[in-house]
C-alpha cells in the first residue's frame, strides 16, 4: 500500500510537492502512520508567495461587498462540509468528533463576522475641520499576509486569521501544523468553490524551514502566529527585524480560582470539561485550580471519581469524552511531567499513565491525572504541560490567589468560580490576564470580540479576530482635502493650525 502524500494548495489548485523532506502524519487513536506531509522546498514556498503577490492588486481593488459575498458563500460551504472537516480533525489530531464539530463552528463564526467587512472598513469622516477643508481616514489592505498555526486547532486557528485578512483585501499564505495538515487543503478547496480568485489563499506545508522562508520573504507584509511561547518569541523577534507586522500568540497556564462560596457541583462539571476536554490540548484549558480556604478537599473528593469515570476512546465514538493526545512523543512528554511532579513532592491523586484502550494498544492514550498540593516552585506548576493533567494549588485567601495568578509568566485565560459579585468584580478588575471568565471555565471571546492573552502569552499589539483583526490586517491612511477657491492666497510657512 502506498502512503498518501499531502501536498500544497497554490494559485487555486492542489499541488503535489517535489520535496524529498516529509513528516509522518499519525492517526493518534491507532498510532498508525496514515500519510506523509511534504515539507516545502524554497521554490515551492516562493511559488506560494508569488501566487499571493500576483493576486493582490486585483483582490485589494475588489469592492468589500464582493469580497463579503465570497465569505457568505464560503460560510454556506463550511456548514455543508462541517462533518467532513470535523472527521479530518479527529483523524489527525485525535480530539473527539463532537469537540471537532465545536471547533469548526467557532471557525465559521469568524467567517460570519468577516461577512460584515463593508461596515468595518467604512473609515471616519470629519467635515469642515478648517475653512473649506474636510478630513477622513480610510483603511487599506497590506498585501501578502502569512499564518503559521499550531496542531491543536487545525481549522479554528487558521480561521481566526485568513477570513478577516482576505475580507480586508489581503492575500494569504497559510503554513499549517505538519501534525494535522489535511483540513487546511479542504478549506482551500472550499474557498475556491466559493468563488475566491486563484492565488488569494494558498497553503504551503512545512516546518521551521518553511517558516523561516516566509519570515524572510521580501513580499510578505504581515505574519500571524499561534503556537508555543518559545517559537512565538522567535517569530516576533525575527518578523519584526524583517520589517513585518507581527502578532504571535503563545502558550498558557490557565488558573481557575475557586472561592469557598462556589457551587461545587457546577465547578466540578466545569473543571472536568475545561481540564480534560480535547485531552487538555487547548490553549484555554484550565490546568491549575487555585483552591481558596478549605474548598480543596471538596474538589478532590468530587473530582477523583469523575476522572476515573471519564469515557476515553477513539474520537469517532459519539459517546467519547476524551480521545488520545496527538503523538507518542507528546504522550511521553506529558508522562515525563507527571513523573517530575511526583519527584518534586506533589500528591498524585489520579494517575492517567497506565490507561490502555483495549484494541488500541498502540494509540496515544492517557487517562486523566490530578495532582493535589502543588506549589508554585514545581515544574508542573510553572510549565505548560498541554495534556490531561490538572494541578491543585491550595491558598488561604483571595488575595493570595490573585497574587499567585498575577505572578505567573503566562496570562492567556483565567476563571473565577464564586457566588459573590464583588469578589468576581475585584478579580476581573485586578487580574493580569487577557481573557477572564466569571463562572465560565473557558472564556474564549466570540468572533465579534478579539482573542488574546497578556504577558508571555502574546507578543505584538493586536489580538486575533474581532475588531482588532481589522486593525492588524489594514493600514490607515488620513486624507485632508481642500478644493480652493480660484484666487490664490499666498504660501503659508507656519505649521497649519485651525483658523
Ligand atoms: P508549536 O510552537 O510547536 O508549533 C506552532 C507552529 O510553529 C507550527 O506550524 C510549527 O510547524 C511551527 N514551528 C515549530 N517549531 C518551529 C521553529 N523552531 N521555528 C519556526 N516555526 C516552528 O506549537 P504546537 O505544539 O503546534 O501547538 C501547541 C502550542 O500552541 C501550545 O503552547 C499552546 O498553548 C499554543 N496555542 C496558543 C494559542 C493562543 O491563542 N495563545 C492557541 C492555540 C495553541
Amino acid at each position: 500500500m502506498t502512503t498518501q502524500q499531502i501536498g500544497h494548495f497554490i494559485g487555486g489548485n492542489p499541488m503535489a510537492s517535489r520535496s524529498e523532506r516529509t513528516s509522518d502524519v499519525f492517526n493518534p487513536a491507532t498510532g498508525a502512520v496514515t500519510a506523509k506531509v511534504s515539507l516545502a522546498t524554497p521554490s515551492e514556498l516562493n511559488a506560494a508567495v508569488a501566487a499571493a503577490h500576483a493576486a493582490f492588486p486585483a483582490w485589494s481593488q475588489t469592492s468589500p461587498l464582493r469580497r463579503a459575498r465570497v465569505m457568505f458563500k464560503f460560510k454556506e460551504l463550511l456548514e455543508e462540509h462541517s462533518d467532513q472537516l470535523a472527521a479530518l480533525i479527529t483523524a489527525e489530531h485525535g480530539k473527539v468528533f463532537t469537540d471537532a464539530k465545536g471547533e469548526v463552528t467557532r471557525g465559521i463564526e469568524v467567517v460570519e463576522f468577516a461577512c460584515g467587512i463593508p461596515q468595518m472598513m467604512k473609515g471616519e469622516y470629519s467635515e469642515q475641520v478648517a475653512g473649506g477643508i474636510d478630513a477622513w481616514s480610510i483603511r487599506q489592505a497590506l498585501g501578502v499576509c502569512v499564518g503559521i498555526t499550531p496542531f491543536n486547532f487545525p481549522v479554528m486557528v487558521p480561521m481566526w486569521m485568513f477570513p478577516m485578512a482576505i475580507a480586508c483585501g489581503n492575500t494569504f499564505v497559510l503554513k499549517p501544523s505538519e501534525r494535522d495538515p489535511s483540513a487546511s487543503l479542504l478549506l482551500a478547496q472550499l474557498l475556491t468553490d466559493a468563488g475566491l480568485p486563484d492565488g488569494v489563499f494558498n497553503v504551503v506545508q512545512g516546518d521551521k524551514e518553511a517558516v523561516d522562508g516566509l519570515l524572510h520573504h521580501p513580499d510578505v507584509r504581515a505574519v500571524s502566529f499561534v503556537g508555543s511561547t518559545p517559537i512565538a518569541e522567535y517569530i516576533y523577534a525575527t518578523g519584526c527585524a524583517q520589517g513585518k507586522r507581527v502578532q504571535a500568540l503563545g502558550g498558557a497556564k490557565n488558573h481557575m480560582v475557586v472561592m469557598p462560596d462556589a457551587d461545587i457541583a457546577q465547578t466540578v462539571d466545569a473543571l472536568m470539561g475545561a481540564a480534560f476536554g480535547s485531552a487538555g490540548e487547548r490553549c484555554m484549558a484550565i490546568s491549575v485550580v487555585v483552591a481558596v480556604g478549605n474548598v480543596g478537599d471538596q474538589l478532590v473528593e468530587a473530582l477523583v471519581p469523575r476522572i476515573a469515570a471519564l469515557k476515553i476512546t477513539q474520537g469517532m465514538d459519539l459517546s467519547a469524552e476524551m480521545g488520545p493526545v496527538v503523538t507518542q512523543v507528546h504522550k511521553d512528554k506529558i508522562a515525563g511531567y507527571i513523573a517530575t511532579g511526583v519527584k518534586e513532592g506533589a500528591k498524585l491523586v489520579s494517575d492517567g499513565r497506565g490507561f490502555v484502550l483495549p484494541g488500541h494498544e498502540q494509540g496515544f492514550f492517557l487517562g486523566g491525572s490530578l495532582f493535589d498540593h502543588v506549589t508554585p516552585e514545581m515544574t508542573i506548576y510553572k510549565e505548560e504541560i498541554f495534556g490531561p493533567v490538572l494541578c491543585i494549588v491550595r491558598v488561604p485567601d483571595f488575595a493570595t490567589a490573585l497574587d499567585l495568578v498575577n505572578a505567573h509568566e503566562y496570562g492567556n485565560g483565567t476563571a473565577i468560580y464564586t457566588r459573590d459579585g464583588n469578589t468576581a468584580r475585584e478579580y476581573t478588575h485586578r487580574v493580569q490576564v487577557g481573557m477572564v471568565g466569571v463562572n465560565v471555565p473557558i472564556p474564549v471571546p466570540m468572533a465579534f470580540h478579539s482573542f488574546g492573552g497578556w504577558k508571555r502569552s502574546l507578543f505584538g499589539d493586536h489580538h486575533a479576530h474581532g475588531p482588532e483583526s481589522v486593525r492588524f490586517y489594514t493600514k490607515q491612511k488620513a486624507v485632508t482635502q481642500r478644493w480652493p477657491a480660484s484666487t490664490a492666497a499666498g504660501a503659508e510657512f507656519a505649521m497649519p493650525t485651525l483658523k
